[in-house]
């Protein structure tokens, strides 16, 4: 089974994506995650995004399709999750394209309903473990006191550059501007399912759950 979780910054996406990882045995493809870990390991690319992606704004179409295209190619017993793509038009067409070269095709896009001032609370409360990824939140799920991450027991902890309420601004605009006419693309081919994105992480879950069968 093959899914987009589609949503504003914030939505949770990623920790949804984590679960689904967990007991699907399905496979996240992250274009955020790939972008930062060029950044970090300094490709020629990594560094051509960076400002781009601290100012909050859409890399090219072009650089994400490809980061998706290399990673289609593996084989997963659960399936992909598409975790922040696609985040145009331009790149939910070139999706549908490389899932029919590859055999394969999207089952449900799920799109996670939630309001701006909770993704402003969500967004500039959270980090997450440098070891594992898991997320945590200042106000609602804070780092464990011994400063030991709950997951893995990691020590460090890191806040995304983009993650202040500049770059936020910026990246809720690409999303209602560029991103959010997707769901009126996937409502069109029947494949737009809704989950409330403000309950518990567990309630969410359920939701998707049911979804997913
Ligand atoms: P995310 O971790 O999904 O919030 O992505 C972080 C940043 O990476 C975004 O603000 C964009 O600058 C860039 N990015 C990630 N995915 C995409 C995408 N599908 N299209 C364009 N830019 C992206």
């Amino acid at each position: 089974m093959n899914i987009i979780l589609l949503g504003p910054p914030g939505a949770g996406k990623g920790t949804q994506a984590r679960r689904l990882v967990e007991e699907r045995g399905m496979v996240q493809l992250s274009t955020g995650d790939m972008l930062r870990d060029a950044r970090t390991s300094g490709t020629e690319m990594g560094k051509k995004v960076a400002a781009i992606m601290d100012a909050g704004e859409l890399v090219t179409d072009e650089i994400v399709i490809g980061l998706i295209d290399e990673k289609l190619h593996q084989s997963t017993g659960g399936g992909f999750i598409f975790d922040g793509f696609p985040r145009t038009l331009g790149q939910a067409d070139a999706l549908d394209a490389l899932l029919a070269r590859n055999g394969q095709s999207l089952d449900h896009v799920i799109a996670m309903e939630v309001n701006d001032d909770a993704l402003v609370s969500r967004i500039t409360a959270r980090s997450t473990c440098a070891k594992c990824g898991e997320v945590y939140n200042d106000i609602t799920k804070p780092i464990p006191s011994d400063g030991k991450c709950t997951v893995c027991g990691g020590t460090e902890f890191k806040r995304r550059a983009d993650d202040n309420e500049e770059s936020l601004r910026t990246r809720l605009m690409e999303y209602y501007k560029k991103t959010s006419p997707l769901i009126g693309y996937y409502h069109a081919k029947g494949q737009l399912r809704w989950v409330p994105g403000l309950g518990e992480i567990d309630e969410v879950a359920g939701s998707i759950a049911k979804i997913l069968g």
